[in-house]
């Protein structure tokens, strides 16, 4: 049950090109414990052992294989009233992440799911679980927030729920770049 949730949003996010082979990861908090995909686990093709259980304040044996991010995960789960996150390079996000400060949708769906995005990190040296408390303090105001040259962080309640997210993000900074190419064009002749 636990593993098909992780499998359906897992493959969704790679064929929508939300992730790519082994980027991203994916976890869901179950009381004080937190099932995190592996380290290096591909998103696309999940099976039972790239699922490790670990301790959201306590390590043990398992957290070593835990996601690079766990740091990040663990964070927002002490801090947030989240039950599952999904973190994502989605492409358009993460081009306007370099150029903006905070992301806008102008689409209608956009506005209504995501709201304003926060792009975090500006003038900072990120690393893969850095920011983990800047990260989750975002987090309390926002359902997602974007890290800058690098990737975004979405919660729900369900997996589900933080990969539309993740989605509707995605296709409101494709209608983002298009608006912004379509300005562009006329100057240019
Ligand atoms: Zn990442």
């Amino acid at each position: 049950m636990i593993l098909s949730q992780f499998q359906t949003v897992g493959h969704d996010l790679f064929t929508k090109g939300l992730v790519s082979s082994h980027s991203g990861n994916l976890s869901i908090r179950l009381g004080e414990r937190i099932i995190i995909t592996r380290r290096t686990s591909r998103l696309g093709c999940l099976q039972e052992h790239d699922l490790i259980e670990t301790g959201i304040n306590k390590n043990d044996r398992n957290t070593p294989l835990a996601s690079i991010e766990l740091a990040v995960h663990r964070a927002i789960y002490r801090e947030t009233p989240a039950l599952a996150i999904v973190h994502a390079h989605p492409p358009h996000a993460v081009a306007l992440s370099l150029t903006e400060t905070e992301i806008v949708p102008s689409d209608t769906e956009g506005l209504s799911i995501v709201e304003r995005v926060p792009v975090l990190g500006w003038h900072m040296k990120v690393k893969a679980g850095g920011l983990a408390d800047i990260i989750a303090q975002a987090l309390k105001q926002h359902r997602i927030i974007m890290v800058h040259g690098h990737g975004s962080f979405a919660i729900g309640q369900l997996l589900e729920e933080a990969h539309n997210c993740t989605a509707t993000l995605e296709e409101s900074c494709q209608v983002i770049c298009l608006l912004k190419s379509l300005q562009v064009s006329p100057a240019e002749k």
